[in-house]
Order: C-alpha cells, then sequence, then structure tokens
C-alpha cells in the first residue's frame, strides 16, 4: 500500500486543482491520498474519491511558529464538517490576507514594485503565498529564478518571511485534536534548526498534544530517514511520510515517490 499523506493542490500553492492531483495519483499507483492544502480544507469539500480506485483522507498544512521559526503542522484525519476546522481554516485565511498585505509592504521596501497586485496576479483564486510573491519577483527581473527569490527575499529570516499572523503551535494542534484529528509535525528536515533544537521543538509539541511526525517528507537521503526515525522512536511519535507534491514541473518531489517508512516506527494509518 503507498500512503501519500501530504500533497497540494490549487486551493493553495499546488498546480492542479484537487481532481487532477487524485487522477495523478492514481496513475503513480497511490492507494490512500491526503491533500494538505495550506490552511485550506476546500478540497477536502469536493467528492473525489468517489467510486474510484483511491482513499482519501482529510488533511490540512497549518501555519504557525514556534520560538520565531516560521513551521507547519499536518492535520489528519479530522471530520472535515467539524467547526472547529472550518473555523480554524478561516481564521488562518483571514490572517493569511493580513500577512500577504505585511509582506508586500515589506518587499516595497526592499525596492519590489506592485509587490502585492503582482503577487494577487498569480493568484486567480485569491490565496496568496510566497510562492506568488516569488513569481512576481522574478517576473520584474529583481531575482534570475524562483529559488533566487527566496533565497534572498522571502526565505527564514528575510523580509518576506511574516509569520507573526498565524495562530500559536499550541492553538493549531488543539484545534486539530479538537476535530477528531492527528496532529503532525510536518517536514522536520526543512527548518533552519539544528538536531537539539529540532529535538527540543519535537519535545514541545509532544508536550502540545502533537502526535505524530513526518519521517518521510519527498525525497531525502537513507540517513535523513534513519534520522528522523531514531527522533521518532525517541518521542515515542507515530510516523507519517509523503511527498510534499506542488506540481507536475517539480519533478524531485512526485506523488507516491519517496522511501518506504523505515521498519519498527507505528505507522500514523494505524490511528485512522
Ligand atoms: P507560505 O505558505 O506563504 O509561507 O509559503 C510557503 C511555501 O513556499 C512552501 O509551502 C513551498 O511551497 C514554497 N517554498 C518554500 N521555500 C521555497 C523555495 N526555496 N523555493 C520555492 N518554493 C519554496
Ligand atoms: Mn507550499
Ligand atoms: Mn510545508
Ligand atoms: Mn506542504
Amino acid at each position: 500500500m503507498i500512503y501519500d499523506l501530504h500533497s497540494h493542490s490549487n486551493f493553495s500553492d499546488g498546480a492542479l486543482t484537487p481532481r487532477q492531483l487524485v487522477d495523478r495519483a492514481i496513475e503513480f499507483g497511490v492507494d490512500v491520498l491526503a491533500i494538505t492544502d495550506h490552511d485550506t480544507i476546500a478540497a477536502c469539500r469536493e467528492n473525489l474519491a468517489n467510486g474510484r480506485n483511491i482513499q482519501l483522507v482529510h488533511g490540512i498544512e497549518f501555519s504557525t511558529q514556534w520560538e520565531n521559526t516560521g513551521i507547519h503542522v499536518v492535520g489528519l484525519n479530522f471530520a472535515a464538517d467539524s467547526a472547529i476546522i472550518g473555523q480554524a481554516a478561516n481564521q488562518q485565511t483571514a490572517a493569511r490576507q493580513l500577512r500577504a498585505q505585511q509582506i508586500a509592504d515589506n518587499l516595497e521596501k526592499q525596492g519590489i514594485s506592485n509587490a502585492l497586485a503582482g503577487a494577487r496576479s498569480y493568484s486567480p483564486g485569491g490565496y496568496i503565498g510566497r510562492p506568488h510573491f516569488a513569481r512576481h519577483i522574478v517576473s520584474i527581473g529583481k531575482a534570475k529564478n524562483m529559488q533566487a527569490a527566496f533565497k534572498h527575499y522571502l526565505a527564514a529570516g528575510k523580509s518576506g518571511d511574516v509569520k507573526k499572523t498565524w495562530a500559536s503551535l499550541e492553538q493549531v494542534i488543539q484545534w486539530i485534536l479538537a476535530a477528531g484529528g492527528i496532529p503532525v509535525l510536518a517536514h522536520p528536515l526543512k527548518y533552519p534548526l539544528t538536531r537539539s533544537k529540532l529535538l527540543r521543538l519535537l519535545q514541545d509539541f509532544r508536550q502540545l498534544g502533537g502526535l505524530a511526525m513526518e519521517v518521510v517528507s519527498g525525497q531525502q537521503n537513507p540517513d535523513q530517514t534513519r534520522s528522523m526515525a531514531e527522533l521518532c522512536r525517541q518521542l515515542d511519535l507515530l510516523a507519517s511520510c509523503g511527498s510534499d507534491f506542488h506540481g507536475p514541473e517539480t519533478h524531485w518531489a512526485e506523488l507516491g515517490k519517496f522511501q518506504p517508512l523505515p521498519v519498527g516506527i507505528t505507522p500514523v494509518w494505524e490511528r485512522f
């Protein structure tokens, strides 16, 4: 069975519609898929599996922060009709709008003209994330590609890295638990944290009610997987895995294509 429990549709910063995403997941042999859009459950409200050869698990990826580092918490297998998760997504969507204004103000001060309107022009649905600002920055010639736009303007510690509008870590964990879901610390290797700080983050996360971590997130080497499995065991967390797929053009992250979870840790789906 292939479980891909982290992916994005164009309801957030993915390239495909939820239906196209599900079609592609089936094509790539995924048996169980979670669409985990940033701060929205719009895709969960669509009836996508209906008679097809795939099982869908409700998901969301909440933005939050811990000690001034922006981090992401995936919620899995909650009741999508729970009022709590709907209100949580609405609150985060409002926070995202406010944050877009703050990012734009910061970027303007750094010489990026027309930042908000430019970012909006790449998002017909109205969702705005840092990738939309990155595309605008590239389009006006202030960076040579998306990677460079992130590196100079949007990555951790840069002026476009605005985190204070998000709900607290404690709050997002509570929302997920209250909706009957499982809080999962997303892609632990993606944060600018030393191993000892990552350990502290995981300890805090668990203490606040967090239940799982992504042991495998997209392409990582066997050493990284071993290291994450070790942390997972040490903290007695459940183990999740996913591609963090955003679209066909990001060829390094494909639906269902990542290392299997190591043995000796408990897969998160045992609690579904
Ligand atoms: P946001 O949700 O607005 O904070 O934007 C974060 C998103 O930006 C992530 O989920 C990725 O999709 C994307 N991202 C983060 N870092 C990079 C990068 N270096 N290059 C391209 N996209 C990135
Ligand atoms: Mn994203
Ligand atoms: Mn993420
Ligand atoms: Mn993601």
